[in-house]
């Protein structure tokens, strides 16, 4: 699993944070950044990546496929 964090995206709801401390965490700009790949299972992840209101949290499969935000 990959995650990346579109940083001009987010707006510092901290959702993602909330769901998974140990994953994600807000820098000195209010911005989330990811402090920890294996934080949390990956479920627990995916989760705090649906619960962004701006799906500024990108994660990919290990074969690369894009799993969130679903593409339309
Ligand atoms: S939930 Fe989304 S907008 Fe909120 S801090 Fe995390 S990445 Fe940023």
């Amino acid at each position: 699993m990959r995650i990346e964090i579109d940083r001009e995206a987010c707006i510092s709801v901290a959702s993602c944070v909330a769901i998974a401390p140990n994953t994600f965490e807000l820098d000195d700009k209010g911005i989330a950044v990811i402090k920890n790949l294996k934080g949390e299972d990956e479920k627990i992840i995916l989760q705090a990546a649906q619960s962004c209101p701006v799906n500024a949290i990108i994660i990919y499969d290990d074969a690369g496929q894009q799993i969130h935000p679903p593409k339309k």
